[in-house]
């Protein structure tokens, strides 16, 4: 007997993976389990080869990243090529850095399939801010130096009138916020020229380059010695920078190591 299932719906469906920030362990088993049922699977630039690795030996693997070959496949295209494969009736995981909500296009990616009638399934990731912090050995909130967390894009489309920062440092000053910037490496001089106008120079940053992998890298500084800090130290993407008081145990750690083990 063949079920209403099979003769009702043909096609394969779609999950979005959140692939994490590139460390594998840091995947969730959820996650796992998604990669390694994939037949087609479509990745971003940021997913680690590692993660990929968990696919079955016949998955059909896309890059759609740089690495694909162009500068990056334009996201109508890629939305064109998870609705194709779906109809074929694959089983499409699509992976993505990170979370997939969190500046992924995610939302765009969900809404076009939910257009077309397909059905997706989203997997969170643990996001690159949130490991970049950790990573650290601080908090992103904490009762003396921050009641919340902002987590903010330094790069928008082009043509969008873009993030405020200078009413983000003003809040970020008065409710005591730590701002996590994804993509901000690059306008990282006039992001600090902008929130300077709200928060002292003397704020503690941080900036995590390749959080959780091998190769990462990062530097603390403050708000005001910011972009001179970036090009020393020659950190480029992929970056988070964290401006706000929790950082300012890291700092002290740096400073005198000694004191802080003692305490
Ligand atoms: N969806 C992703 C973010 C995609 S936007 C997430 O939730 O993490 C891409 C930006 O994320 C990069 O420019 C950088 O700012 C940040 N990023 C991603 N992976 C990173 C990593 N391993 N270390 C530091 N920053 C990272």
């Amino acid at each position: 007997m063949t079920s209403n299932k099979t003769t009702l719906s043909p096609s394969g469906h779609c999950i979005l993976v959140g692939a994490g920030p590139g460390d594998p362990e840091l995947l969730t088993l959820k996650a796992l389990k998604a990669i390694q049922a994939a037949t087609v699977l479509l990745v971003d630039d940021l997913v680690s080869n590692e993660i990929v690795a968990f696919a079955r030996p016949e998955a059909r693997i896309v890059y759609v990243g740089k690495r694909g070959g162009c500068k990056s496949t334009p996201q109508a295209f890629i939305e064109k090529l998870m609705l194709m494969a779906v109809r074929e009736g694959e089983n499409v995981v699509r992976l993505k850095g990170g979370d997939p909500f969190i500046f992924g296009r995610g939302g765009e990616e969900v809404e076009h399939l939910r257009a077309a009638g397909i059905e997706v399934e989203v997997i969170n990731g643990i996001t690159a801010g949130l490991a970049a912090v950790t990573s650290l050995g601080v908090p992103l909130t904490h009762r003396q130096h921050a009641h919340g967390v902002v987590f903010v894009t330094g790069h928008t489309k082009p043509g969008d009138t873009g993030t405020d920062w200078r009413a983000l440092a003003d809040t970020a000053h008065k409710a005591r916020l730590t701002l996590v910037i994804y993509m901000g490496v690059s306008g990282a001089g006039r992001i600090q020229n902008e929130l300077l106008t709200g928060l002292p120079a003397s704020t503690p940053v941080a900036v995590i380059q390749n959080a959780s992998l091998p190769t990462q890298r990062h530097i603390t500084t403050t708000l005001g010695a910011l972009a001179d800090a970036i090009h020393e130290a020659g950190l480029a993407s992929p970056s988070i920078i964290v401006v706000g008081d929790v950082i300012s145990d890291v700092v002290l750690a740096a400073a005198h190591p000694e004191a802080v083990r003692a305490a």
